[in-house]
């Protein structure tokens, strides 16, 4: 506390002006107590002189030498006083102190002279007889006769100073404790008035170095108690507002993060207020070092930057498609962000567009694919329709020959238009329709009998194991006889006459799997891995000629993925080809559906 300035400030001048009074007061009370006990003096010793006067008159009448002497003593023992009895010519008759025959003559001292004038007057001065000061008063007699003598009452100062000195000596004791209170008083005002002022202080500077849980404790009932009270509610809302600001702060950092596209917030000078990892990934820059740069330090690609440029300049938004940056294709939109309906910065949102570009184009190839399909089979049909109405239907031999040609692509198409179908399906379904407990050995069988006259015609040998004790799968049984069909009749179609075909149905740690192996074409390396696109054939033509739509195997892959399985393929060109359609197999809770 005593370190505060402003106790200080007050402290010490009430201090300084209270002793000062103190000391002032001390002074001028000494001063006076000597005056008025001088003053005291001169009165009594004037009473005395009187009285010592009346008693004197008598002996003075008669000359009485002894008597005035044997007065002069009684009374100055009994007053405490020296008395001297001197006549008008300066002659001490009696005196009490000092042998009136060694006194010099008086006439010449300054109060015998004044009594002249005054009867009764006093001096103080240094006594030739006991060489030390004396309060002198003298009265003059006057007798009947007309003779004058004079009675003079003395008094030693050094008595007098005695006295006066116990007195100063309890003045100055007075003066002390008076001193010592007030110091105390002076201190407790202070330190009262202070107080509040040095917590505000206190508290003031608490609050601008971040200490927001400091609060001015037992406010005071006056004004400063209502400013603290004040101050108090004033912390409260500052630490609710930056309570609230943190949370948003907290609240949008965890919106920017959970966002897949990048955002990067910047002021109108281009510095980077807000950043996101999105931004950082998708535009390959540390989001963590961008905080603070600005925007070119950050963001390499020129199309971006150039957008920013137009921006700033014209306002509004821009979107620029950039790309590939680090492998992903980008669409940027680039605008102004207002607040308070002024411009106050930029924001770039970048979002990765890979996908959909990539999808769009899968699309425009399908859509391309599809149209190229149709019109093969159609121009084809056209030609043989248009050749029959020519008159070639009349021809005995080619007629049934172009029918049939006609009636090899309308299957072709139907076969396309099917199978189109069937992979729609399977793709738009989220999830599978009449799931059932499906034995996937009943299926292998019943696509081998199928399909076995097909392998009869090409002299095949269509070899089947599908044992009866498999576990069951859960699954659409259509699409599974679909894929499995497929899987058998691609064997079929892609080895030649007398080739052997196996299609095995076994379970392998959890799944069930359908294996079909061939011993025909078999499948490049360099096309193994696009075989289950869709429209994908290996030789266009020969699967043409085999009614294949080039969907069969993109088929077989989404009833696969579509029951939580996988197909794989391995191959060896001239060799053969191995599928495998694996399938969990059902839990014993799913296995009762
Ligand atoms: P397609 O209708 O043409 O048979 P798929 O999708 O069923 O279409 O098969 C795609 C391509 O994979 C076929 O055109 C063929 O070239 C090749 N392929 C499929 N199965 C076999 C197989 N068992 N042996 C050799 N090649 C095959």
């Amino acid at each position: 506390m005593f370190t505060s300035p402003f106790f200080r400030r007050l402290f010490i001048p009430y201090l300084i002006l209270l002793w000062l009074g103190i000391g002032w007061v001390g002074v001028f009370g000494a001063m006076r107590l000597r005056t008025s006990y001088l003053d005291n003096t001169r009165q009594a010793m004037k009473n005395e002189s009187h009285l010592v006067a009346d008693l004197a008159v008598p002996l003075l009448k008669n000359r009485d030498q002894s008597g005035l002497s044997e007065l002069s003593k009684r009374l100055g023992g009994s007053l405490g006083r020296r008395i001297t009895i001197i006549d008008a010519a300066g002659v001490v008759i009696a005196d009490n102190e000092a042998d009136p025959a060694t006194l010099d003559n008086h006439h010449d001292r300054p109060e015998i002279i004044a009594a002249n004038t005054q009867n009764d007057s006093d001096s103080v001065r240094e006594s030739r007889t006991f060489h030390e000061t004396l309060l002198y008063l003298a009265h003059r007699i006057q007798l009947d006769n007309g003779d004058i003598y004079y009675v003079r009452l003395s008094e030693h100062l050094s008595k007098l100073d005695e006295s006066l000195r116990a007195l100063y000596v309890a003045l100055i004791a007075a003066a002390a404790l008076a001193m010592v209170g007030t110091g105390l008083v002076s201190y407790y005002l202070a330190h009262r008035h202070a107080a509040p002022l040095v917590q505000l202080n206190e508290f003031a500077t608490a609050l601008t170095h971040g200490d927001l849980a400091s609060r001015i404790l037992r406010p005071q009932n006056d004004e400063m108690g209502t400013l603290a009270v004040s101050l108090n509610a004033m912390a409260d809302s500052i630490s609710e507002l930056l309570a609230q600001a943190g949370k948003d702060k907290a609240e949008l950092a965890a919106i920017l993060e959970s966002m897949s596209e990048g955002v990067i917030a910047a002021n109108l000078k281009q510095q980077v207020l807000l950043v996101n990892d999105a931004a950082g990934r998708l535009l390959a820059f540390p989001p963590r070092e961008a905080m603070g740069k600005n925007l070119w330090e950050v963001i390499r690609e020129q199309q971006v930057l150039q957008a920013v440029k137009q921006v700033e300049i014209e306002g509004g938004r821009t979107t620029v498609t950039v790309g590939p940056v680090a492998g992903r294709k980008l669409e940027v939109t680039v605008s102004m962000f207002p607040a308070h309906g002024q411009a106050e910065g930029l924001v770039v949102v970048a979002h990765d567009v890979t996908e959909s570009s990539r999808y769009q184009e899968l699309r425009k190839e399908f859509v391309a694919n599809v149209s190229h399909e149709l019109r093969t089979p159609l121009t084809v049909i056209r030609g043989f329709v248009e050749t029959l109405q020519d008159g070639a239907f009349k021809d005995p031999i080619k007629g049934p020959q172009f029918l049939n040609t006609i009636q090899k692509h309308t299957d072709q198409l139907a076969n396309l238009v099917n199978d189109l179908l069937e992979l729609s399906r399977l793709e738009s379904q989220p999830s599978l329709p009449r799931l059932q407990n499906v034995d996937l050995s009943s299926v292998v069988r019943k696509a081998a009998d199928l399909l076995a006259p097909a392998a009869a015609r090409k002299s095949q040998q269509l070899i089947v194991s599908a044992p009866n004790q498999l576990p069951p799968i859960v699954g659409n049984m259509d699409y599974l006889e679909r894929a499995v069909s497929n899987l058998i009749d691609n064997a079929i179609k892609y080895t030649r006459e007398n080739g052997r075909i196996r299609a095995v149905a076994k379970a392998e740690n959890g799944h069930v799997i359908v294996e079909v192996s061939d011993n025909g074409l078999g499948i490049p390396e360099a096309d193994l891995a696009r075989i289950f696109e869709r429209f994908y054939r290996v030789d266009r033509s020969r699967s043409r000629e085999m009614g294949g739509t080039g969907l069969g195997l993109s088929i077989v892959k989404h009833v696969a993925q579509v029951h939580g399985g996988s197909i794989e393929v391995s191959s060896t060109p001239g060799e053969g080809s191995t599928f495998r359609f694996k399938i969990p197999a059902a839990s014993s809770e799913t296995s009762s559906v």
